[in-house]
Formats: structure tokens, sequence, C-alpha cells
């Protein structure tokens, strides 16, 4: 008998209703090459398999592994690796879309690693607090680094919500289907690491000013907090745009206004 392992996330589809939303979501063709993360007992990976041209899998639990030889017979396009998600070299893959119910605990790190190796089309299965996050827009309450930091990369759609009784074990909270297709010609963005630190520092006071949080937090930029004072008074004198804009409170601010205020940052502490 297998036994669930909750540290691994391990709540497995039994709704065979959401396994069909998921694949239909992700437009599969005989083309496709799919990543999916976590086999569980592989309820997800055989529609997978049967729509898709390969599928790799990337599964931590070896106990799981009568479920993926079961599979491997019945198909010849499944090919499993046993391995921690977060350490596996996804750029070795030549997969284009990613079909996942994700393991809770490992949502953030994945999703940024895969936004980062870039592929056509994900639909992933995440908790629904963290879905509404995902695409939350600003002025909300949920609106946050993780909103913007995925939606000046891509294109982020909130498919459906899932009840628990959709898994088993039962988790304690909801689910969400979400689809995301990386969007290159959405932003520039002048410098991803700066981008990613300019995030981290306003987001950790996302009710003060622009201006404020950047002091507060100005060691996220390596600077100490009255070098960062001087440097924004001289920025702010660049245009009235800008001081308008640093001015503002953070949870407020566009993910274009964002992405605007960090590229002209960028550039203003680099001439
Ligand atoms: N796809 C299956 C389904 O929908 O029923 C299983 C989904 S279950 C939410 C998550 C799966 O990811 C589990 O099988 C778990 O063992 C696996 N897992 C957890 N952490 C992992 C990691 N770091 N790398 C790869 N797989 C992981």
């Amino acid at each position: 008998m297998f036994k669930h392992k909750k540290r691994l996330g391990q709540c497995f589809l039994i709704d065979k209703n959401f396994v069909n939303k998921a694949v239909e979501s992700a437009n599969l063709t005989k083309d496709d090459v799919v990543l999916e993360i976590g086999l569980g007992k592989g309820i997800l990976t055989e529609e997978l398999a049967k729509n898709a041209k390969k599928v790799y899998v990337i599964e931590i639990d070896k106990s799981l592994e009568p479920y993926a030889n079961r599979l491997k017979e019945m198909y010849d396009n499944i090919e499993i690796i046993w391995d921690d998600a977060l350490k596996v070299d996804l750029d070795k893959l030549d997969f284009n879309k990613v079909v996942a119910n994700l393991p809770y605990q490992i949502s953030s790190p994945i999703t940024f690693k895969l936004i980062k190796r870039g592929f056509d089309l994900a639909v992933l299965m995440y908790q629904y607090e963290f879905a509404k996050r995902m695409v939350a827009k600003e002025g909300t309450k949920d609106y946050g680094r993780l909103s913007v930091s995925v939606q000046s990369r891509a294109d982020v759609d909130f498919i459906s919500k899932i009840p628990p009784t959709a898994f088993y074990p039962k988790p304690k909270v909801y689910s969400a289907l979400i689809k995301i297709k990386p969007n290159k010609n959405k932003y520039y963005i002048e410098n991803e690491d700066f981008f990613d630190d300019f995030l981290r520092a306003i987001f950790q006071h996302r009710n003060k000013s622009v201006r404020k949080a950047l002091i507060d937090s100005s060691k996220e930029l390596n600077y100490d907090k009255d070098e960062m004072k001087k440097i924004l008074e001289d920025f702010s004198d660049t245009n009235s745009e800008i001081k308008n804009l640093i001015n503002e409170k953070v949870f407020k601010l566009s993910v274009g206004d964002i992405v605007k205020l960090s590229n002209e940052l960028y550039k203003f502490t680099k001439r």
C-alpha cells in the first residue's frame, strides 16, 4: 500500500474533469514535448502521453516507481527523471510545454525556474491563495512581488478554481488552474538581476512610498540608507513622472510603472 507523504505535497488528483481541463487548456498536439513535475500515480501523465509526442516527468519519490512502470508498459513516449525538480538542469530537456499539478511547497522556486528556462505554454495547478497572488492587479491586497515578477515576463490567466474534493488525500484549501504564456515583448527589462533586487526591496514595504521603501531596504541594492537617500533625491529631479512614481505607494504601481522605475533607476545608478 502506498503511503502519501505530506511533506512532498502528495495530494493526488482523482477528479478526471480537472485532468481533462488541464490537458485541454494546454492545446496539445503530437508535436508537443511536455514536462510534468510530480508523477503521483500518473493520472495526468497518462492523458499527456495520449495527446503529446513525448512526456518528461520529474518525480522525487522513488516509491512511486510501480505506477511509473505500469504507465511505461502502456506508453512508449514517457521518460521519468527520478530527481528533485529544483535540482534538474531544465536546459538539458527539450520540452516546449509544461503541465503539472505542482507540489505546493516548491510552487514559487519552480515557477521562477521554469520562466527562466522558457517554454511556449504552461498549465499549472497551485494552491488557490498562491494563484490569486500570481494574477493580482495593482491596488489589491494580493498584489505583490510574485504578481509583478510573473506578469512582467508572462501573460497569466486564471482558468478555474478547484475544490479539495478533486484530490486524495483531500487538502485543507482550494486549488486553481493557471495558464502561463511567456511574453518577451510585453516589457523590456534593462537588467533582470537588478529588477529582481528592486522588486525584493520595494515589496518588503508595500504600503510605503517607493522612496521610503527603497531607503528602508537599500541593502537589497547594495547601498546604505544615506547613499540611497542621496541617489533618490537626484533621481527624482530627472523628470516629473519619476518624481510622481517614487512618491506613490508601492502596491498602487502597475507592472509597467514598476518596470519603468527599475529600468530608469538602473540606468541612473550605472551612469
Ligand atoms: N501529478 C500527480 C497528480 O496530479 O495526481 C501528483 C501531484 S502531487 C500534488 C505532487 C507530486 O510531486 C508528488 O508525486 C510528489 O512526490 C512530487 N514532488 C514533490 N516534491 C518534488 C520535487 N522537489 N521534485 C519532483 N517531484 C516532487
